[in-house]
């Protein structure tokens, strides 16, 4: 059997959510590499026997018809197509109906009935999608794609189980089996060997939600010579993993931060206090030579003035080297959806009003802010307060070689 697995063409310029995290990383100029795709297709031609093919549209620079075009150049007797719960009118654009189809949605944990109901002007059929988490689990061959492609780093996904239960996020909660370390390390040998690369985007679920998983692959990196960036909780981080963890390579690290106000952290069902934040940063400013990125979040129902001015403290405590806020938004998988659905509160179904990280809004009544300016406003006004001790810091470091002035001494 013929098999084709196409992700759709990009959308407004813009690379799209067609894996989980893509929203926050896949954003041009930076274009990540499609992992789960790989790994759908590595699974089709091992297990299945099927002779698979991937055409990535928005890595081929191919627009909506000439992406229908390759597809039916290619005969297949299936294609699946990796499309987004936030772009599903603009994806399915490059779907050719009269081909046997299904579908693969990001994030995974979409709720295929409310999609199928939202978007009834496409002849969608349940049985269409592709919802288990574990068909995404396992080694990706990534000779079935051209990595060159793509930016560097490479993104390869580890795990992705999850226990806790934050109410913005699509993955809380999630079930699926633990992906063998070996065939990270494999995947990794490859793209060194192969390509020469030796910069990675170790991601999916956090790093230290499984401690005995991070210090095995820890272990087995300290021998491949390369850097990687991945995400962390900051409640979960310890000193001694930590150390291994950057003996292996790790020079990048992302923490959801998500609100200096123990408030809104309560909201969100976090886990984390603001003091575990500031532990963590601690722990991890021991090395020097990593860059910390802290996430923040505005926009939650309850918050106040108080919320936002608490995060901006904590952000100045923690001095991240990148500060980062965004604007919540209510992932389509996620308990926040289905409470903001419930509360009457959600102003609209159509998820493509956030498919764009920098052009969300709040598709929710807020007693704050009233419409996408007010907002967006805060949100950089946050992001500036924010940055304002990393420019004092700078000055202060350059301040400090400048020459002397007249009647100065030393
Ligand atoms: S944000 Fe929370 S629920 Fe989502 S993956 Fe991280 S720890 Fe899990």
């Amino acid at each position: 059997m013929k098999h084709l697995i196409v992700i759709p063409p990009m959308d407004d310029g813009c690379y799209v959510t067609r894996e989980i995290g893509d929203s926050i990383y896949n954003r041009p100029p930076y274009h990540l590499n499609p992992y789960n795709a790989v790994v759908y297709a590595t699974k089709l031609r091992d297990e299945d026997g099927q002779k698979v093919r991937i055409l990535d549209a928005q890595a081929l620079g191919l627009n909506y018809e000439q992406t229908k075009r390759q597809i039916r150049k290619h005969q297949p007797d299936h294609v699946t197509y990796f499309i987004s719960a936030y772009g599903v009118p603009y994806d399915v654009q490059c779907v050719d109906w009269s081909i046997s189809k299904s579908f693969v949605v990001s994030p995974i944990k979409t709720d295929v009935n409310e999609l199928i109901e939202i978007y009834s002007e496409f002849p969608f059929e349940k049985d269409d999608f592709i919802t288990k988490p574990n068909e995404f689990i396992g080694k990706a061959d990534f000779s079935l794609v051209d990595l060159s492609r793509y930016s560097v780093p490479i993104r390869i996904n580890t795990n992705d189980f999850c226990p806790f239960q934050c109410i913005f996020c699509c993955r809380c909660e999630m079930k699926a089996n633990l992906k063998p370390v070996e065939d990270t390390i494999e995947e990794i040998e490859y793209v060194q060997e192969r390509y020469g690369i030796n910069k990675f985007f170790l991601f999916r679920s956090e790093i230290s939600i499984n401690k005995n998983l991070a210090m095995q692959l820890a272990e087995k990196l300290l021998e491949r010579n390369i850097t990687f960036l991945t995400l962390d909780r900051v409640n979960l981080v310890e000193e001694d993993v930590y150390d291994v963890l950057y003996r292996a390579g790790l020079r990048d690290i992302h923490f959801g931060v998500e609100s200096g106000s123990l408030k809104i952290l309560k909201y969100m069902r976090k886990n984390i206090t603001p003091e575990d934040t500031v532990r963590a940063f601690e722990i991890v400013n021991k090395f020097k030579d990593v860059n910390k990125r802290a996430y923040f979040i505005i926009g939650f129902p309850t918050e106040g003035l108080s919320d936002i001015l608490a995060s901006i403290r904590l952000s100045w405590k923690i001095a991240p080297d990148e500060p980062m806020v965004e604007v919540l938004y209510p992932d389509v998988g996620s308990p926040l959806y289905k409470q903001l659905k419930q509360d009457k509160i959600l102003k609209t179904r159509r998820w493509e009003f956030y498919k764009h990280y920098n052009r969300r809004t709040l598709v929710f009544k807020h007693k704050r802010y009233k419409n996408w300016q007010s907002v967006n406003v805060t949100r950089y006004i946050v992001m500036l307060a924010m940055e304002l001790r990393n420019i004092k810091q700078t000055l202060a470091k350059t301040t400090h070689f400048l020459p002397l002035q007249l009647g100065e001494t030393e």
